[in-house]
């Protein structure tokens, strides 16, 4: 059987699993993009050409932005979707699942002159066809894939919930435990401030906003931890999640989470309220400076 999936781990360490789409859904896609295009080339021609010898110069410029500048444009800034590909739920990613960006969408848009010979995309097919990712030549060029895109988790209703202490509360050998730890390897500790909240110490309210994640399904909100909803923008995505309620981790989801990615920011957040925590982060931070094989890694 044809395996059509393909994995790639994320710089985070995540293996994602991406579902390869191949020259049905693709030809479906380009067909709808072709009817798009010609659509608002008419529609410039029908008002370009009244003005004789310069609206056929209108014409050919519209011709050549739609088609060569303006797929590259919805690739680059619409999840690697043009109109075709989101009707039929595909997407173009970099190989290794990232966004793609202009350099690539720009090369395998460019490079559609050369899959399209001899006629109807004869010599991308046969491209598609050799390899296991179903890559035309634009694709081999750009370092690209063409996916399915994944189905999106729908908003859940959040539940009413007071906030909660963690019903395991480290004993005073355990938090001595963890900032032990932390002195010893100090390449896997973060800030002295966030250490005393992972040991217990003291509490901090998150600041999910704060180190934001981004997926091939887009921004992940409201953490990089609980993925509800996934945006296709970043404004959507900061717009849309409701942050007040995140940030007082009245999720059951929350109360025992000490992620770094949530709470470190809100070191930096609530510095200003405390000369003494002012006082210490300055001194790790000197001391981090002195010893910079010691340096936390970033
Ligand atoms: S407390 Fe943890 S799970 Fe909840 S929003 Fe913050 S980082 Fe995410």
């Amino acid at each position: 059987m044809l395996d059509t999936t393909r994995k790639v781990a994320t710089p985070e360490g995540i293996e994602l699993t991406l579902r390869l789409a191949g020259p049905a859904p693709r030809a479906m896609a380009w067909a709808l993009d072709l009817a798009i295009r010609a659509g608002i080339v008419l529609a410039v021609s029908s008002v370009a050409l009244q003005f004789g010898r310069a609206g056929w110069g209108l014409v050919l410029l519209a011709l050549f932005f739609v088609e060569w500048l303006l797929p590259a444009w919805f690739e680059t800034n619409w999840n690697g979707q043009t109109p075709g590909k989101r009707a039929f739920g595909i997407a173009v990613l970099n190989d290794d699942g990232t966004p793609v960006r202009w350099p690539g969408a720009l090369t395998r848009n460019l490079l559609r002159a050369v899959d399209f010979l001899p006629v109807l995309y004869g010599i991308g097919l046969v491209t598609m066809l050799c390899n296991r990712d179903f890559k035309r030549l634009g694709d081999l060029a750009a370092g690209t894939v063409v996916v399915y895109q994944a189905e999106k988790p729908s908003q859940r209703v959040f539940p009413e919930a007071a906030p909660v202490a963690p019903p395991f509360p480290l004993s005073l050998e355990e938090q001595r435990a963890v900032l032990e730890l932390a002195e010893r390897y100090p390449k896997i500790s973060s800030t002295p401030l966030f250490l005393q909240f992972a040991a217990g110490k003291r509490d901090y309210p998150c600041t999910p906003w704060g180190n934001p994640t981004f997926t091939p399904n887009g921004w992940k909100g409201p953490c990089y931890l609980i993925g509800d909803k996934y945006y296709g923008t970043w404004k959507e995505f900061f717009g849309d999640v409701d942050w007040a309620y995140w940030e007082s981790r009245r999720d059951p989801r929350c109360h025992n989470c000490k992620m770094h990615s949530g709470f470190e920011p809100s070191v930096v957040r609530k510095l200003g309220e405390s000369l003494s925590d002012v006082v210490t982060m300055a001194r790790w931070q000197l001391k981090t400076v002195r010893s910079p094989r010691q340096r936390p890694a970033a």
